[in-house]
C-alpha cells in the first residue's frame, strides 16, 4: 500500500489483482459450457444501516455451482473471464437474474436495493447501457432498486464512454457506487463528475480497526470525504462487533461483512429480509 504522491488521487493499491491472478484462460470452453448450461448462481450478502439496524438490501456474488468440484468462488474464475471477454455474457446473464430475484422479492411484498458487480471489462462492449436498458424492459426490472458497483479501473479504461453509459443508466434510476474504494486511483474530479452516489470501503481497511492508527485514519478520512461529497459510505468485510463500533463512531451509513452474514442463497435473503421488515414495523 502506497500514499499517491499528489493531493488528486488517492492511491492506496492493491492493483492487478485480478489482471495477473492465476487466471486460467484453459477453463474458458469449460466457463461457455457453465454459462449454457446454468450452472451459475447468485448468492446475496445482506447490508444493513446503520442508523435503523435493518437490512436494506443486498449484493449479488456470482458463484460456480461445478457439477464435481462444487461452488466455486468468483475471484478462481472472474479474472479468467475477463481476460477471454466471456465476462460480457455472463455479465449479462447476472443482470438478468438478479432481475428475475429482484421480481420475486418484490412479489414477497419485501423491498432490497440489490447491487451488481460491473466489471470495467463489460464497458468495452459498446452496447452495454442499451443492453442493460433492454434488459430492464424485458426482465421488468424495478431499476430504482438496481445499483452497480464499479471499480475504478471501470473508470479509467475509456473516461468518455464509461461516462456516458453511467449517466444514460442514472437517468433511469439506477445507482452508481465505486467498490474497493481506496484500492485503485480515485480521481477527485472523476468522483465530482459522475452520478456515483456510495463509496464502498475495502475491506483490506476495515480488516485493521480499531487498532492500527493508518487504517483508522484512512477510514475516517473516507467517510469524512463521502459525506462532504454528499454521497453514502459503506464499509464491507465487518466481521467483529468492535469494527462495528468503530464505524458507528465514524457515522459510517452501512455495512456489509460476516459480522451479520456472509453471502447466502435467494431463499435464505428472502427469509431474513421477510424478519426484518417484521421487525421494522
Ligand atoms: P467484491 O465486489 O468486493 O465483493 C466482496 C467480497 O468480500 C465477496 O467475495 C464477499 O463474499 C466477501 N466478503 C463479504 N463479507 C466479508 C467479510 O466479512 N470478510 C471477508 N474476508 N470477506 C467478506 P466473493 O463473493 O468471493 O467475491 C469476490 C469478488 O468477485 C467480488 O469482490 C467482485 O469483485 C467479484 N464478483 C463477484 N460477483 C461478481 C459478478 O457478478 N460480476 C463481476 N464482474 N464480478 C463479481
Ligand atoms: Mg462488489
Ligand atoms: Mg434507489
Ligand atoms: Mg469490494
Amino acid at each position: 500500500r502506497a500514499k499517491s504522491q499528489s493531493g488528486l488521487s488517492y492511491a492506496i493499491y492493491d492493483q492487478q489483482k485480478d489482471q495477473s491472478g492465476n487466471a486460467d484462460i484453459t477453463l474458458e470452453p469449460e466457463l461457455w459450457r457453465a454459462l449454457q448450461k446454468g450452472e451459475f448462481v447468485l448468492h446475496y450478502q445482506p447490508r444493513i444501516d446503520l442508523r435503523t439496524g435493518c437490512i436494506t438490501g443486498a449484493e449479488a456474488l456470482i458463484r460456480w455451482q461445478h457439477p464435481e468440484r462444487g461452488l466455486i468462488r468468483p475471484d478462481d474464475f472472474i479474472p479468467a473471464c475477463e481476460k477471454s471477454g466471456l465476462i460480457v455474457p455472463i455479465g449479462y446473464w447476472v443482470i438478468q437474474q438478479a432481475g428475475r430475484d429482484m421480481k420475486l422479492i418484490r412479489e414477497a411484498g419485501l423491498h432490497g436495493h440489490i447491487g451488481v458487480n460491473l466489471s470495467f471489462r463489460q464497458f468495452q462492449d459498446t452496447y452495454l447501457a442499451r443492453t442493460i436498458e433492454r434488459l430492464i424492459e424485458q426482465f421488468d426490472i424495478d431499476s430504482s432498486m438496481l445499483e452497480f458497483e464499479l471499480t475504478e479501473t471501470a473508470l479509467f479504461s475509456d473516461e468518455v464512454h464509461v461516462k456516458e453509459c453511467i449517466r444514460a443508466l442514472s437517468a433511469h434510476g439506477i445507482e452508481f457506487s465505486l467498490d474497493d474504494f481506496g484500492t485503485g486511483y480515485s480521481s477527485f474530479s472523476l468522483l465530482q463528475k459522475l452520478p456515483i452516489t456510495k463509496l464502498k470501503i475495502d475491506k483490506s481497511f476495515i480488516a485493521g480497526v480499531p487498532g492500527n492508527a493508518d487504517d483508522e485514519e484512512i477510514v475516517r478520512a473516507i467517510v469524512s470525504l463521502a459525506h462532504n461529497l454528499q454521497k453514502s459510505v459503506i464499509a464491507e468485510g465487518v466481521e467483529t462487533k468492535a469494527q462495528l463500533e468503530f464505524l458507528i463512531k465514524q457515522d459510517c451509513d452501512q455495512v456489509q461483512g460476516y459480522f451479520f452474514s456472509p453471502p447466502v442463497s435467494l431463499d435464505l435473503f428472502l427469509k431474513m429480509l421477510g424478519a426484518n421488515e417484521m421487525q421494522a414495523r
